[in-house]
């Protein structure tokens, strides 16, 4: 094994990181992971943390799923990688087709196109998007819609109807054609209220506001998650998908739930359009539908889509799109093991649970601190925001939010910050004890982000 000197030195010098920067590594360097357990990680430094990041909101089960590591294992003996382009195909691939059918049947998405993450599933149903009103003849139908806050990813498709401008502006020029309306955000909106359902009904007359500016007839899909994560957990209220998903059908306009964190349970839900009770066009899947355990995604089709492409003998309706890793046999076993695990111990309830217990102690350390401007979440998914004044709602500094994420460190348990808020997503199979150890590691990271 390698010296952590050695690796902590190398570290800033041969690494670039995601969503960091280079010069940051040697100042403030990352903790280097090296075991985890069950829903803890364990440091090169050998200190163990409960990990309220879930890996990065995917490793719903946690670390230590003996059935998902066993099958992936065995696919490897049996057949490592092949291709699922045209003329061949994978049996675990079929398999985990039928069970991903069964799994959405309620909102009839019967076809998946296998991808290597969410950035992929993203791109491949913006793609499929355009495509499929050209199969039907309506071709200038090409832009999309999206929410400001919505986050899908870094491909150019995905980072083009991405609604936060942090991961826009040193990528300019995005794809022409896409368009943000203000997310139903109760904390800050530009509406001057918080009260979410009238804030859900202006976001709704701002859709149809701008598809009006836009002429209907030129667009081809509306994406959004059906809660915002990486942009800060913003739940909406729950008319608002059902309402997008009115708007989209009077104007002939796909809606693609992009579900790669909210799809299978993190809500509280089954998946997150369940959880609102609407039916997408398509679904972007990825993250825990391998528990973390292997880069895969599956962006789902639903009836309508499929009806368009297979009823079209021309070329228009093949399929010119896919990654090498589309339908990796060894995803496909990883995710097979995944959704059994998920089914059977139905892990989406104890987000609930769980995730009442998480609301009810984030709402005492609003209580408690002021630097908590607002708390919110919806299952285990949660957010704190930070800031320096309550009434101006001014975003807390970065050094106060690196003190919050050193002390809870310390004291037991990884947070991510994000901006100004911390995000929380730990395994949904945390226990009560679990939320209480968060809280009480929030508690010391609140009281350290005050002192700065
Ligand atoms: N869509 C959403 C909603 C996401 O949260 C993410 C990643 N956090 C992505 C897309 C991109 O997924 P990936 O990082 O696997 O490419």
């Amino acid at each position: 094994m390698l010296d952590s000197n050695f690796l902590k030195e190398n570290n800033a010098k041969h690494m670039w990181h995601p969503m960091a920067h280079p010069a940051d590594m040697r100042n403030n360097p990352p903790k280097m992971i090296r075991g985890a357990k069950g829903v803890e990680i364990t440091d090169i430094d050998g200190h163990t943390t409960l990990d309220a990041v879930g890996g990065l909101w995917n490793a719903n089960l946690g670390y230590s799923v003996d059935s998902i590591k066993q099958a992936m294992t065995e696919q490897l003996a049996e057949l490592p990688y092949y291709s699922a382009f045209r003329g061949t195909t994978n049996d675990k691939a079929v398999e985990l087709s039928f069970e991903l059918n069964e799994w959405f049947k309620p909102e009839g998405l019967t076809r998946a196109f296998y991808t290597s993450g969410g950035s992929d599933s993203v791109e491949t149903c913006l793609r499929l998007a355009r495509q499929y009103h050209k199969v039907r003849g309506e071709g200038e139908r090409t832009k999309f819609i999206s929410l400001k806050k919505g986050y899908h990813g870094t491909h150019f498709g995905g980072a083009s109807v991405n609604g936060n401008a942090n991961f826009r502006r040193n990528y300019e020029p995005m794809l022409a054609g896409c368009f943000q309306i203000a997310a139903p955000w109760t904390y800050r909106n530009p509406f001057g209220t918080d009260n979410a359902e009238e804030i859900a009904n202006r976001c709704i007359a701002m859709l149809e506001d701008e598809i009006a500016f836009q002429g209907a007839d030129t667009i081809a899909a509306m994406i959004m998650e059906p809660v915002l994560g990486a942009g800060g957990v913003i739940v909406p209220h729950k008319s608002f998908m059902p309402m997008v998903r009115d708007v989209c059908d009077k104007h002939g306009i796909l809606l693609i739930a992009d579900e790669v964190i909210t799809a299978f349970g993190r809500t509280g839900d089954v998946h997150g359009s369940r959880l609102w009770g609407v039916a997408p066009d398509m679904m972007c899947t990825a993250k825990a539908i391998t528990n973390s355990y292997f880069p895969f995604g599956a962006a789902m089709m639903g009836e309508k889509v499929v009806e368009a492409f297979e009823s079209n003998k021309d070329a228009v309706g093949n399929i010119g799109h896919g990654y090498t890793y589309s339908a990796h046999p060894v995803g496909c076993a990883a995710a097979l093991a995944t959704l059994a695990e998920i089914k059977k111990a139905k892990v989406w309830e104890n987000a609930e649970a769980r995730g009442i217990e998480l609301q009810n102690g984030l709402e005492q350390l609003k209580e408690k601190h002021q630097i908590v401007g607002d708390t919110r979440g919806i299952g285990l998914m949660a957010a704190i925001e930070l800031v320096d004044d309550r009434p101006t709602k001014t975003p807390a500094s970065k050094p106060a939010i690196a003190a919050a994420f050193d002390a809870a460190y310390e004291a037991g348990v990884t947070i991510r910050v994000s901006g100004n808020n911390i995000i929380l997503s730990p395994p949904l199979v945390i226990t009560a004890d679990d939320v209480t150890r968060m809280i009480g590691a929030l508690d010391k990271g609140l009281a350290a982000a005050a002192s700065v």
